[in-house]
């Protein structure tokens, strides 16, 4: 056997994580950096590229913005140019604009399917021939808990959330042969930006509904990229992994 340790160290891998200038973007790209890789994180602007690169070294920290395929083109061409073509990617940069569907207007629901959704595919797709190149890959999907379960407010959000999950299931379809692995987590409620919009009141309610008792942290949802981008889960194709202190059981 192989020494255990060693089957999750991402050494020679070169990472790319989207919208890794907070929250759970940026635990993901150090936890994968402190696994060995040499990682690349986006943010959308030149003071959060700026930040990245002070976490992950010169030149690891690019504007993108995922709606934008040229700039998607460019930037997964500096990384070539860096290092070499990205063999791990992270999808998680992310918005929400959250409404009931009867004031729902189109723009919100464009922006979130365009950012969550179809930026992920652009990104995907300009990864795939570097890594059918090097005959290995791992492409993850950050998706939610509200893909699964549904959030009334969140008909966008939920939408390019559950997207996201069947298009990773296709995706791993049509590139196992060339031992590249497409998978999702769906956190739960994590304490970042994103949820720091709910009062304290909300957030005590939200706790005591989560069989584990709290919220979680950006390092549960990095741990766990972690591994889905190790060695050690090489067999695991397809798959959601429902990261979420037990509020969601599927
Ligand atoms: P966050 O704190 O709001 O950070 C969002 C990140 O995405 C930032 O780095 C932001 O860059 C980037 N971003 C936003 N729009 C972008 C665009 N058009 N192009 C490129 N990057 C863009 O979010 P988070 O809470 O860490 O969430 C990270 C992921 O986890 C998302 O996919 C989210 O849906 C998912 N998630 C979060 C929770 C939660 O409870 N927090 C639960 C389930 C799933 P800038 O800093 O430059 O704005």
């Amino acid at each position: 056997m192989d020494d255990p340790m060693q089957s999750l160290r991402l050494d020679g891998q070169v990472a790319l994580v989207t919208g890794a200038s907070r929250g759970i973007g940026a635990a993901i790209a150090d936890r994968l950096k402190a696994l060995g890789a040499d990682v690349f994180g986006t943010a959308t602007s030149e003071s959060g590229a700026a930040g990245i690169a002070e976490r992950l070294g010169d030149g690891r920290g690019l504007v993108l913005d995922v709606k934008d395929g040229e700039a998607i083109a460019e930037c997964i061409a500096t990384i070539g140019a860096a290092a070499s073509a990205p063999t791990v990617l992270v999808n998680n940069a992310a918005v929400t604009r959250d409404q009931l569907l009867m004031r729902l207007k189109d723009e919100d629901w464009a922006e979130v399917i365009e950012t969550n959704l179809t930026g992920a595919m652009r990104l995907a797709r300009a990864c795939l021939r570097g890594m059918l190149k090097a005959r290995s890959g791992r492409i993850i999907g950050i998706s939610s808990v509200v893909g699964y379960s549904g959030n009334p407010g969140q008909a966008n959000y939920a939408a390019a959330k559950a997207g996201l999950a069947g298009f990773s299931r296709a995706l791993a379809q049509e590139v196992a042969a060339r031992n590249i692995t497409v998978n999702v987590i769906a956190p739960g409620f994590i304490d970042t930006d994103m949820t720091r919009a709910l009062d304290e009141a909300q957030r005590d309610r939200l706790a005591e509904s989560i069989p584990l008792g709290r919220l979680g942290l950006p390092d549960d949802i990095a741990a766990a990229v972690g591994w889905l981008a190790s060695p050690s889960a090489g067999y695991v194709t397809g798959q959601t992994l429902h990261v979420n202190g037990g509020m969601y059981m599927t």
